[in-house]
């Protein structure tokens, strides 16, 4: 590498692809924010990666990827070698590339941060883009078919990552989703502002043409059991995700006007797609999804998270006249994305922290008018550093609203028919899989392995891939045994 290359870093700044005007955004664009760079940008940014010799990006990476093997690829214009290279540690690239928190991974950990890190997440989408949109697919050629069927329970990313890998070492994936689409959260819970939902049906035709098969609209356990995938494939995946929403047990949760994250999100996203408005909602939540009107309403979203960025984002795409977001701690100990936080404060959301909800009010006809908040102060830090919020007496107030959205996180729930299978369930929910004796992924049952949030807990696309990954090589190891 030339002098000139190599301190590329100093002449050229850390850029971003262009984002859509915020008055836009503002007025009901739903389009991704981000667009995309051209060869010229993508070159000038992959370049500015120094090959420090030490690539922290890829450690920090869940998937470990070779980023600055495939940033040299992008300046070399060997945009198909670079997918291909993409795809060998991450099956859902250009998804990574759009929704990881990389300030938190890959380009946090770059050696170039105090000079801005190298834009990864844009180039690992521009390369993803462009390859498939000039004919590029994984090689599948020197598969050769083993004979054996796998039944994956959940199309988002960890199911899709272990049908991916199990194609690729030629074992036959059948993924069945109770859903109308595939990609789990990625279709009903991420908002298409921050991924479009075309992305997902190219995947889908992507992995249809290596041969993995979708059986959706089904749901495990109510329309086929678990017997019945056990009698008729050589093992199982449960990739079924986090969806028992964490109850803030606040007075007045359960009046009119007061939403769930999730189903709000779900709801939304059937609408903005244009699918099926009325298909299957979540179990246990189908009396909750109407989508009340926005425009012009006053919204209150509890929560500090992920998912409480995305709501008050979407909320103001649907017109409502003020959007606040009420957060128990303060701005630096906030669990969602500092870039989500920054994007949502410049679409006109105000954040208002150390504020714990103590209830929701109602007025004389039953109609949500606020939530009653109490200011709080951080505690010092606990063992793992984290600081409680302690309500400071006298200091509550009401905080006026007409709908009020719950965003508190959410947790798995195992179901019934896989701990009647003798697998094991945590007291947090969570399927137990792993451990000592047994092969990474495989649960109490030999043939039923899990991964991804419902095994973790709700975490991220990045971290279900990699274990839906890694339950795939499990499953390749016990069928060739
Ligand atoms: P899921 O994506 O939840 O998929 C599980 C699938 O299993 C679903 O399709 C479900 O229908 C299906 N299923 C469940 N039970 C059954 C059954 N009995 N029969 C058939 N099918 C079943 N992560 C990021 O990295 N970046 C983000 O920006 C981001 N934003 C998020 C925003 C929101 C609102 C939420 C809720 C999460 C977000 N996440 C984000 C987290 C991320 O989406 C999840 O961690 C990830 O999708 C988990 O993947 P999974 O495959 O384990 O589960
Ligand atoms: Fe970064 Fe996520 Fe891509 Fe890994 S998968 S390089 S963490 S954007």
């Amino acid at each position: 590498m030339s002098r000139k290359q190599a301190f590329q870093f100093l002449d050229l700044p850390r850029t971003m692809p262009q984002r859509i005007p915020v008055e836009l955004r503002t007025s009901g664009d739903w389009g991704e924010l981000y667009g995309k760079f051209g060869k010229e940008d993508a070159q000038f940014q992959a370049g500015r990666c120094l090959d420090c010799g030490n690539p922290y990006c890829s450690w920090k990476c869940p998937v470990h990827n070779a980023i600055p093997q495939w940033l040299q690829l992008v300046q070399e214009n060997r945009i198909h070698e670079a997918a291909t290279l993409c795809h060998s540690t991450n099956p859902l690239p250009e998804v990574c590339g759009r929704v990881c928190p990389q300030d938190r991974l890959c380009e946090g950990s770059c050696t170039l941060e105090e000079f801005g890190a190298v834009t990864i997440g844009a180039v690992e989408k521009y390369i993803v883009d462009t390859a498939l949109a000039t004919g590029w697919r994984p090689d599948m050629s020197a598969v050769e078919a083993t004979g054996k069927r796998v039944a994956v329970i959940g199309a988002g990313p960890a199911g899709l990552a272990c049908a991916d890998k199990l194609a690729h070492a030629g074992v036959q994936a059948v993924v069945y989703d109770r859903y109308e689409q595939i990609g789990g959260l990625l279709q009903f819970g991420i908002p298409s502002f921050k991924l479009d939902k075309s992305v997902i049906s190219r995947r889908r035709n992507v992995l249809e043409g290596m041969g993995v098969q979708f059986r959706l609209g089904v749901e495990i356990g109510r329309d086929v059991s678990i017997d019945a995938l056990l009698a008729e494939y050589d093992a199982v995946f449960v990739g079924t995700g986090a969806y028992r929403y964490t109850d803030g047990g606040l007075l007045g949760q359960d009046l009119k006007g007061v939403l769930p994250a999730l189903p709000f999100l779900v709801q939304n996203s059937r609408i903005v797609s244009g699918s099926d408005a009325h298909g299957r909602p979540i179990a246990g939540w189908e009396d909750q999804i109407a989508l009340p009107d926005l425009e012009g309403k006053r919204v209150v979203v509890l929560g500090g998270g992920d998912t409480g960025m995305d709501c008050v984002r979407s909320a103001i795409r649907l017109g409502a006249a003020k959007v606040t977001c009420a957060y128990r701690r303060d701005e630096a100990n906030m669990p969602g994305s500092a870039r989500e936080v920054a994007n949502a404060r410049e679409e006109g959301v105000r954040f208002l922290f150390n504020r714990q909800p103590l209830s929701i009010e109602a007025g004389a006809d039953d109609e949500v008018i606020g939530v009653m908040v109490v200011e709080t102060h951080l505690d010092e830090p606990d063992a793992q550093g984290r600081r409680n919020a302690v309500p400071i007496a006298g200091s509550e107030s009401l905080l006026e609203a007409d709908v009020v959205i719950i965003a508190f996180g959410f947790s798995p729930s195992a179901p019934g028919w896989l701990t009647e299978q003798g697998v094991e369930a945590g007291n947090n929910g969570r399927i137990v899989a792993g451990g000592s004796g047994r092969l990474p992924f495989q649960t109490a049952h030999p043939r039923l392995f899990a991964g991804g949030d419902a095994v973790r807990g709700a975490d991220l696309v990045v971290t279900a891939v990699a274990e839906g990954r890694d339950a795939a090589g499990s499953i390749v190891q016990l069928l060739s045994a």
